[in-house]
């Protein structure tokens, strides 16, 4: 609705979904939890299993817009969010993911909220959500049904894209296809968590970067690890090389700054985001030491 109020979108046509079932939050055969895609987003965050034994989601959801929006906004439509590129809802400026072809106006324009992973000279712009990013984190699959009635799975880490040559995807969703529900694997998480989101306002206001970062420590050293930031990339950006050093090292300081700077070894940003490495790396080993200190 808001795309079309900006003239953003002018869809030839709409189609009317919120009286489809999948709102039901139930337990798998993973030994995880399958969480409706027509679930809004205050149902999911305030369930109990999911406040329990996922606290990492709701943590990050609970973040998100405001609690009018979260009353109303589905677990499907958050994964599905647009870009808040500013260039995206300006119709006079150029923009490939709005209009194809036409060029990249926050590339040489103002890019201080921009990408400093995966972008390329057709799109900077970052993926919004913030239930995406624990997701990423905590892992999981989307399961999206076909025009045809049939099902498939996509690994949460493949549902959304790089800009690639078509930055106006947002992700590998074919026409015609709607999320039912997001499976999430047995709970990994639910002692040591955190969800660290640095923005300009305390509320209803977009991640500039947020950090979700889950902890598995069984006799003093870290079993597993996830980890994954937001406001940094086109999609949510998991952080698997530091995910791979912390398995099996001890919870400390030395090594949660070791694995941040792993983390944003590869880095390249724009002009005027230059600041989001060091931010990075300090919001990696704050949220890393929140989820240490915390337990549930
Ligand atoms: Fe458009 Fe992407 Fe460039 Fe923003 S960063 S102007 S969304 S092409």
């Amino acid at each position: 609705m808001d795309l079309m109020k900006e003239d953003v979108e002018r869809p030839n046509e709409l189609i009317e979904v919120t009286s489809l079932d999948h709102k039901q939050v139930i337990k798998n055969d993973k030994g995880g939890l399958t969480l409706g895609g027509m679930l809004t987003n205050s149902e999911t965050a305030n369930h109990p299993e999911v406040r329990t034994q996922y606290p990492l989601l709701s943590m990050a959801m609970l973040s998100a817009a405001t609690a009018q929006i979260r009353n109303m906004a589905t677990n499907g439509g958050n994964l599905l969010q647009r870009t808040r590129c500013p260039y995206f809802f300006e119709v006079s400026m150029p923009c490939n993911k709005r209009e194809p072809g036409t060029g990249c106006g926050a590339l040489k324009g103002m890019n201080a909220l921009h990408a400093i992973f995966g972008w390329n000279d057709k799109c900077i712009a970052v993926h919004p959500s913030d239930m995406a990013v624990a997701l990423a984190a905590i892992g999981g699959t989307v399961e999206v049904k076909k025009a045809d009635g049939s099902s498939r799975m996509i690994e949460i880490t493949d549902f959304h894209r790089l800009p690639g040559d078509n930055p106006e995807k947002d992700t590998n969703l074919i026409p015609g296809e709607l999320i039912t529900a997001i499976h999430l694997p047995k709970p990994d998480f639910s002692e040591h968590y955190y969800y660290l989101k640095i923005r300009e306002r305390a509320s209803y206001a977009f991640a500039i970067l947020s950090v979700a970062a889950g902890l598995q420590i069984n006799n003093g050293l870290i079993i597993k690890a996830g980890l994954a930031m937001g406001g940094v990339a086109h999609k949510p950006w998991k952080l698997t090389n530091a995910e791979n050093y912390l398995s099996g090292k001890t919870p400390d300081q030395a090594n949660f700054q070791a694995a941040a700077k792993l983390a944003m070894k590869d880095a390249k940003p724009l002009e005027d985001n230059k600041y989001k490495v060091e931010m990075g790396e300090k919001a990696i080993i704050r949220a890393l030491t929140q989820a240490y200190q915390r337990k549930a």
